[in-house]
């Protein structure tokens, strides 16, 4: 990642460069409909094209998603000789050939060469090349560094090279790979004369210099898109329990049943948990990250090209290259590192022109992870660190266009009004006059000399006095205290916003020191209106837990409102039929009843620990309290997706059944089955509890005193709760575990309950 992103100092400013077309005079359209089956070409694929087929260096800088790879591809195709096509992605080489080699109708036309491939394979790629079948070959650098390579290669005869992903060339690119140093002289060394495009998505200026001297690029001419990707749709939802984030996801993918999706997550444990629901809960999922072996993460994302898996969750190791242009949403379940990353993550969606929805779930703690990650780095590492991260929380709490945001971020400007693909413009947050408060932030700003940084000027305003402070004597100025009828949030709110309209500037090479803009100093000579957005909506937006998405958090999305009230139903009518409320419903049951809404018998009958014997002998009241309250309360019933917990109960069933029958300890098949004893008993309740009926004597023999069990069992003909810990105080002599009495407890059930 690069700390530097100053849009003035742009080696050449944005919007396409035309000088270049100087017509090639041969006719692009044609194979473009051969091979790619594209009728017309998107954005200035046209112009740089027939600027690299003219010999003349070329530099690309297009976003993801603009149809970058076409402008070599192209070219390769209708050139002479074959282009040598230098990449840093060995893992994904295999696929961009696969890709190629799609649009010809044979295999020979495009190869690559690296560490991957044995001998023999290395001897076709060499006989094929040799015979000139070949149009592109993609090496990796450090193929280029054998000598052996070289000479090989200098034989060939080479229409041109193609350097992909070259931010990887500078050492401000965030991959830098010092090989790539010693590109130009490899090249040389093959062929000098033959022309080279370069190829990045990252806009930073510094690295486009860098990229431009070390490739030493031939008075190359430069092509800048625009990076604004207008089919893509932005969002940003608070995260606020887990849960129902989680909820929030399931329906979000049901909505949009068969179509590809990303879902990115901080780190690998979240993928793994997050794939498993989604697993679950019916939809084709598959987790990616570093920590696995590189041939699953090779099968995984074979699967999600083919189509096999329609989501994959993963941290920001996968898609790096990816080039599957139908994919229909990127959802962010944490807060990215920078706006850049979101805006290449997001950037993997709707390559194709069409649809591409952005989710990005935001919550206050995910930011102070971020922020904990950074704690062991460098110091300088750490300033720019959180530089990236402010920008990156102040795109999130904006109430202004996201678009907007984005495109400032990349130096451009965006002036439409309402882009209509935002959560801003779509449904704009409430704003406030804020014109007295930004000119005394201005004068405040003023008065420091424009020599601090945000957080120093809010302490100004709300009057913290902190040692710098009081060290530069800044408590003895005018405007001290000046702002402290409003909170802390405010002015950062304000600072953040103000600078997005240019009225206050960043200076990020000192440190992020505040400067006032054009617009800020015709401001303080004559104030005016200023809205400011409101972003108290994610104030309350932080209650998120991590590491709780096992168990019972999983299980999601319990309405509670309703789960009390089917309670108090068990219980009126426990009591009416004089029985334990358990024997009604389980508490498990009551739950997954408050999550699914069933409102008919059938639906009833699906609910986890209950048969059609239950459903008929005690359902209906139920069934009515549900279809009230979902009437009532407006509740989109689940219908259509169910949200399931991670547990896979129908595999478990069959497995516990067959194990009782053997009398095996319920120890080994707890172990056998990875769960706790806990689990395991719980499992068995409501396999009892829908109608199949375990014989446990032989463990419970083993388990609790025979006299005690008698005991026991007439405690339960007549208690009236469902809770053990209430049976435990009232059977305190016998001194019972946990264990012990929900063993018996199934037993009961078996004997009396059903
Ligand atoms: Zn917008």
């Amino acid at each position: 990642m690069s700390p530097v992103k100053s849009n003035k100092t742009s080696p050449a400013k944005s919007s396409t460069k035309k000088k270049a077309a100087k017509k090639s005079g041969i006719d692009l359209i044609g194979p473009l409909q051969d091979y790619f089956g594209f009728e017309s070409f998107r954005g200035n694929q046209e112009p740089i094209i027939e600027n690299l087929l003219n010999g003349n260096d070329t530099f690309v800088i297009k976003p993801t998603g603009g149809g970058k790879s076409l402008c070599y591809q192209l070219p390769a195709l209708i050139s002479e000789g074959c282009a040598i096509v230098v990449s840093p992605l060995i893992a994904l080489m295999k696929n961009q050939v696969d890709l190629v080699r799609s649009y010809s109708s044979k295999d020979d036309v495009a190869h690559f060469l690296n560490s991957t491939l044995n001998k023999k394979e290395i001897k076709e790629v060499h006989d094929d090349l040799k015979s000139g079948k070949t149009k592109m070959l993609y090496v990796a650098p450090e193929t280029l560094t054998r000598q052996e390579n070289l000479d090989f290669f200098s034989d060939l005869n080479v229409s041109f090279f193609a350097v992909d992903e070259a931010h990887c060339i500078s050492e401000w690119g965030h991959d830098f790979r010092p090989e790539y140093r010693r590109l130009k002289e490899m090249m040389d060394q093959i062929n000098a004369k033959a022309p080279i495009i370069a190829l990045t998505a990252t806009a930073t200026p510094k690295v486009q210099q860098d990229i431009v001297t070390n490739l030493g690029l031939r008075k190359p001419d430069i092509f800048i898109s625009s990076f604004n990707r207008p089919n893509l749709e932005y969002e940003v939802r608070p995260k606020v329990a887990k849960d129902q984030t989680i909820k929030s996801i399931v329906k979000f993918i049901h909505e949009n049943r068969g179509k590809s999706g990303i879902i990115y997550t901080l780190n690998r444990k979240t993928t793994e948990e997050l794939a498993e629901i989604l697993k679950v809960n019916g939809i084709s999922a598959g987790a990616y990250h570093a920590g696995l072996d590189s041939k699953l993460r090779a099968e995984r994302q074979d699967m999600f090209l083919n189509e096999d898996m329609q989501v994959i969750v993963a941290t920001i190791a996968f898609g790096m290259g990816i080039d599957k242009p139908d994919i229909r949403f990127v959802i962010h379940y944490n807060i990215p590192k920078s706006l850049e990353n979101y805006y290449q993550e997001t950037g993997r969606a709707g390559r194709d022109g069409m649809e591409g929805k952005c989710i990005l779930y935001y919550s206050h703690k995910d930011v102070s992870k971020l922020e904990h990650f950074l704690r062991d780095k460098q110091l300088s590492e750490r300033e720019v660190g959180s530089q990236l991260i402010d920008e990156m929380v102040a795109f999130v709490e904006s109430g202004q266009c996201r678009r907007k945001v984005l495109m400032k971020y990349f130096g451009e400007d965006y002036t439409i009004e309402n882009c209509e693909r935002c959560d801003n413009c779509n449904h704009p947050k409430e704003k406030i006059e804020a014109k007295t408060a930004a000119h005394n932030l201005l004068k405040v700003v003023k008065a420091l000399d424009e020599r601090f940084a945000s957080d120093y000027v809010v302490n100004i305003l709300i009057g913290r006095m902190i040692p710098q402070i009081k060290m530069y004597r800044h408590d003895e100025l005018d405007v001290f205290a000046s702002g402290n009828d409003e909170p802390e949030h405010f002015w950062t709110s304000l600072i953040r916003q103000m600078l997005l309209e240019g009225m206050l500037e960043k200076d990020i090479t000192e440190h992020g020191v505040l400067k006032i803009g054009k617009k800020g100093v015709a401001f303080l000579k004559k104030p005016a209106s200023f809205k400011m957005v409101m972003s108290n909506f994610y104030e309350d937006a932080n209650e998120d837990d991590e590491d709780a998405v096992d168990g019972a958090a999983a299980t999601a999305a319990v309405d509670s409102k309703l789960f009390e009230m089917l309670k108090d139903l068990r219980k009126q009518f426990a009591k009416e039929k004089k029985l334990p409320p358990f024997v009604i419903f389980l508490e498990s049951s009551l739950e997954d009843m408050a999550t699914q809404y069933p409102t008919s018998l059938e639906e009833l009958e699906k609910i986890s620990g209950v048969s059609k014997g239950k459903a008929i002998r005690y359902g209906q009241k139920f069934v009515d309290l549900i279809s009230k309250y979902v009437e009532e309360n407006d509740v989109t019933k689940p219908d259509d997706f169910v949200m399931r917990s991670v547990v896979n109960k129908s595999g478990d069933k069959v497995f516990i059944i067959q194990q009782v029958d053997k009398k095996v300890s319920l120890d080994v098949i707890a172990k056998n089955r990875d769960m706790k004893m806990e689990q395991l008993l719980e499992a068995m309740e409501t396999i009892v509890a829908s109608g199949t009926k375990l014989n446990l004597n032989y463990a419970i023999d083993q388990m609790v005193d025979e006299d005690d069990q008698e005991e026991i069992i007439d405690y339960f003909k007549s208690c009236e709760t469902s809770s053990l810990d209430v049976a435990r105080e009232e059977l305190a002599d016998l001194d019972l575990e946990w264990d012990q009495l929900k063993i018996m407890r199934i037993k009961f059930l078996c004997e009396f309950g059903i």
